[in-house]
């Protein structure tokens, strides 16, 4: 059994400072809304609603639609491949992923027919799953470079710990890695180009600001992801707690790199560029599942769907997964069956209705499979959890009825289906 140093003396104290790095619950409507083409909620940060009522990602599921023409969109992939590919059998192009089906499908593309010489790179996961683990050989034999990044697993344990309490999700620090490292690996490699899956913002908030650009300029990429909480403010909160001893953190500056984005001057001068591949190509989550099982050995989980969700072949990496969403069910009262519902209706794989019956089935189901992981990784008591969660809950769509918490707001309650117009009864 690995080592695992118990963390739960420390709840009283990070109690006191809990939520102290969420920047998103206070900022949400009060009046709670439903897409009438979706499922999603005006409670997903950053996402608009229309005055039709319609949300900011079936607006851009729209646009895409009518205005993309993706045989243009696959020339201009060739021209900007044709540009940076190699010609001396060194890598030249970045792409940071698992080995699950997107970061797969991307590799294989680019290598198969646009003739580049990928460099895969994973931050490994808190915990993998023993079908992450599976998927991950799997895609590496058929035929891919691969560096494996193992972050320092008790600094690691301890920002997630952290993290579980200040922004109430244990799953910031991979968030931090996953997207710093892979710039860090092109640049220590001499490499322009990171390939990234899908603009998230844009494919599920509709965040709009970047979704016409074919990657985001560096500058902004800093901005977007790293604003508001960066890892150098969980250290800080770490200090003030005694976590983290000062002479710990001077230690492990080593380790912190791959947290932190590299200086605007240092990308600067390595002429690295990030492109979305989904820019490129039309992205279809269902259709990378079916591309991956054909080319790199991909497998559906064999247990079938995966908890909190009907999906069986998203996610399946990390056994700490589940809680990420769990999480966003207490802050916002929608999760990942709503996030996966609402993709599937804009690709038009699923009707509204089916998406709604599926989020009133699956939305917010515990991820109890991996909950004792998750209290030995995090060090922390099932007590001590559940007070976290209590402390994250929304007033905006939880109530306390009789000692049991009851979600007060839900794409299958009569107001809601009434205002879509559904004839759904429940
Ligand atoms: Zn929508």
């Amino acid at each position: 059994m690995v080592n695992m140093p118990d963390f739960s003396s420390n709840h009283d104290k990070l109690m006191s400072m809990a939520t102290s790095l969420e920047k998103q619950i206070g900022h949400l409507p009060k009046e709670v809304k439903f897409c009438k083409k979706c499922v999603v909620s005006n409670q997903r940060p950053r996402i608009t609603f229309d005055e039709e009522g319609v949300c900011s990602a079936c607006r851009y599921a729209e646009w895409k639609q009518r205005e993309i023409d993706w045989s243009v969109r696959g020339a201009e992939l060739k021209e900007l491949c044709d540009k940076y590919r190699s010609k001396d059998g060194s890598y030249d192009v970045v792409v940071p992923g698992s080995g699950g089906k997107d970061s797969a499908r991307v590799s294989h593309m680019l290598k198969h027919e646009y003739g580049m010489s990928p460099l895969t790179v994973t931050w490994a996961p808190f915990q993998y799953t023993d079908i992450g683990f599976q998927n991950f050989q799997s895609f590496i034999q058929s035929g891919f470079d691969n560096f494996l990044v193992h972050p320092n697993g008790l600094f690691h344990r301890k920002l997630s710990h952290l993290a579980f309490y200040l922004l109430g999700d244990a799953w910031q620090p991979f968030a931090y890695g996953q997207m710093a490292m892979a710039f860090r690996i092109a640049m220590k490699f001499g490499i322009k180009l990171v390939f990234f899956g899908e603009n998230g913002e844009a494919e599920y908030s509709g965040d709009l600001r970047h979704a016409k650009m074919p990657g985001m300029p560096l500058e902004v990429w800093r901005e977007v992801y790293y604003k508001g909480s960066m890892v150098d403010d969980v250290v800080e909160k770490g200090l003030e707690a005694g976590i983290f001893t000062p002479e710990e953190i001077k230690r492990e500056q080593a380790s912190l790199q791959f947290y932190r984005a590299p200086g605007l001057d240092e990308f600067k001068a390595a002429g690295a560029q990030m492109h979305w591949f989904a820019y490129y190509h039309h992205w279809v989550p269902q259709e990378n599942y079916y591309y991956c099982r054909e080319h790199t050995g991909f497998e559906a989980n064999p247990a079938g769907r995966s908890e909190g969700t009907y999906s069986k072949y998203a996610s399946l990496d990390d056994r700490m997964d589940g809680f990420h969403y769990y999480l966003a069910f207490m802050k916002f009262g929608i999760a990942r069956t709503t996030s996966d519902a609402a993709h599937e209706i804009r690709d038009g794989h699923i009707a509204r209705d089916e998406g709604v019956s599926l989020v009133k089935r699956y939305d917010g189901e515990f991820p109890k499979l991996y909950y004792q992981d998750f209290l030995r990784y995090t060090g922390i008591t099932d007590g001590q959890f559940n007070e976290v969660l209590d402390h994250f809950r929304s007033p905006t769509v939880w109530k306390k009825e009789g000692g049991e918490w009851k979600l007060t707001e839900a794409v299958w309650h009569p107001k809601h289906l009434a205002a879509a117009g559904s004839k759904l009864s429940f």
